[in-house]
């Protein structure tokens, strides 16, 4: 009997494709091998929660696992800050346990509504990548399960197949558990700062001055002010508190119950929604006791906010331009979408430090990285992320795999020119839509 049943209902987050796929959710680590062994010549992918925007977590008319059901946490010494946990265990049910004992994951991304496996397998970066690194680096040991050469445990001095996985996009197998080296902290809170620029060039002047005062820094963007206020925004920098406050986050009750028949989020909406939080921001510095939840994971208040997008979803675009051509590449950025009309709801700037990546097709790496976020208008929209193309390929940037579903095959192979030896390691039985796409 085949534990796959056909289904169209797993969306990656962009919520632009839409594809039918065979998903099975096995709840004991035991099934995998199974599933694995099962005769049939589609290829397979293990997912998480789908946080993924593009299609680098789907697997049309193939097969794909679901291991969220594979959530347990398996080890914790909290004296060492160690943990060892099943990779299906979302970072939010990690956070709730180890955050009363002091404890939190050497960095974040945005959503705690993300898997162990996935964080692996994109390799995430959060707002302390200048002092942290990318997620790969807290990450000790994995076990990887494949097709051609079973269960496999892989410490993160070994052998380029734990460099292949980390940030390996899901390919070379299934991550069945994640051993992390955790950070100490002395508070749930964070002290934060929000600093008012008028240009985004200010910002690179804010964040050379933080880097080693803050741990953690961000900026939001206002990219439809033009001229003098090009990329306007706030900048917002934050260490941890220390007061002994360890409380863990609370889930919400506050979700969007469905699909919005037509993009609430259109231009004319954001413009509005972006020019009110700019006046309600500038006036000037504040400082302010935050939760992590509230500073780390601001979206994740509203569950399904991408469903405000309508039924023809939203592409995200987050690229990477290295130091040298990042001030100039930024601005052209702005001004092209300034001029194209085409408003960005949410649009986070930051700069990424130094620290090496440890997988072989890890995103992050020294320079400064823009994530955008807009509707699909279908061609347009299309011409327009083209034209920015252009622009991260003329600075020697790349664009981020965990948030794309289209970037052309050439630029995924000039940004990562390691992919040849990366694809080596591919599990034969292994293959995604976006491998398809840019691989092929
Ligand atoms: C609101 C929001 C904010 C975000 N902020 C950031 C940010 O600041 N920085 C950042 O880097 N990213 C950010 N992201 C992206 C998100 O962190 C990543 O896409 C993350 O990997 C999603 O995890 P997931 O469990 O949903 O994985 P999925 O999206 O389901 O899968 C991601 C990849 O991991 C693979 N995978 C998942 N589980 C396994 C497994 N067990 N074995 C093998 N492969 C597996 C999949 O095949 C796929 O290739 C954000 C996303 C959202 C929605």
């Amino acid at each position: 009997m085949t534990g796959f049943v056909g289904q169209d209902q797993f969306l990656s987050w962009g919520r632009v494709e839409r594809v039918r796929q065979d998903v099975a959710a096995p709840a004991f680590r035991d099934e995998l091998k199974g599933l694995l062994a099962e005769p049939d010549d589609r290829s397979l992918l293990a997912v998480g929660l789908g946080r993924s925007y593009g299609d680098s977590c789907l697997n049309g008319g193939q097969r794909l696992i679901d291991m969220t059901r594979l959530d347990r946490l398996i080890a914790l010494d909290s004296a060492r800050g160690i943990v060892l946990a099943e990779a299906g265990l979302a970072l939010g049910d990690l956070l709730r346990h180890i955050v009363p004992k002091g404890w939190f994951t050497t960095t974040t991304p945005g959503t705690r509504h993300a898997t162990l496996g996935g964080l692996l397998a994109n390799d995430v970066h959060g707002k302390n990548h200048h002092r942290a690194g990318s997620f790969g680096r807290g990450v000790r040991s994995l076990g990887l399960l494949r097709s051609d050469r079973g269960q496999i445990d892989l410490a993160s001095d070994e052998s380029g197949l734990f460099a292949a996985t980390i940030g390996g996009l899901g390919l070379t197998g299934i991550i069945t558990s994640v051993e992390l080296e955790l950070a100490p902290i002395r508070s749930a809170y964070l002290d934060v700062e929000r600093i008012p620029f008028g240009h985004v060039r200010d910002f690179f002047r804010l964040a050379e001055e933080s880097v080693d005062s803050h741990e953690h820094t961000v900026a939001w963007i206002d990219c439809t002010a033009t001229g003098n206020e090009l990329g306007r925004g706030i900048f917002q920098r934050a260490n941890w508190l220390d007061d002994g406050d360890l409380v863990p986050h609370a889930e919400n009750a506050l979700s969007v119950p469905f699909e919005a028949p037509n993009a609430l989020l259109n231009s004319v909406v954001i413009r509005a929604f972006n020019g009110l939080y700019w006046r309600l921001q500038k006036s000037g510095r504040a400082r302010q006791r935050m939760h992590y939840a509230a500073f780390f994971y601001p979206l994740d208040k509203v569950g399904h906010w991408n469903r405000l997008y309508g039924r023809s979803g939203f592409y995200q675009y987050q690229c990477l331009v290295p130091p040298s051509a990042a001030e100039a590449a930024i601005e052209e950025l702005m001004r092209e979408i300034a001029a194209s009309g085409a408003a960005s709801a949410l649009s986070v700037l930051k700069t990424l430090g130094p620290a090496r990546s440890p997988g072989m097709l890890s995103f992050a790496r020294e320079g400064a990285t823009l994530a955008l976020d807009f509707a699909n208008r279908g061609a347009p929209t299309l011409a327009l992320l083209g034209r920015l193309d252009d622009i991260v390929r003329q600075a020697g940037g790349r664009l981020y795999p965990a948030k794309d579903g289209r970037m052309p095959a050439d630029m995924f192979r000039a940004g990562y020119p390691e992919w040849t030896n990366f694809a080596a390691h591919v599990d034969p039985r292994f293959s995604s839509d976006f491998w398809r796409r840019v691989a092929r």
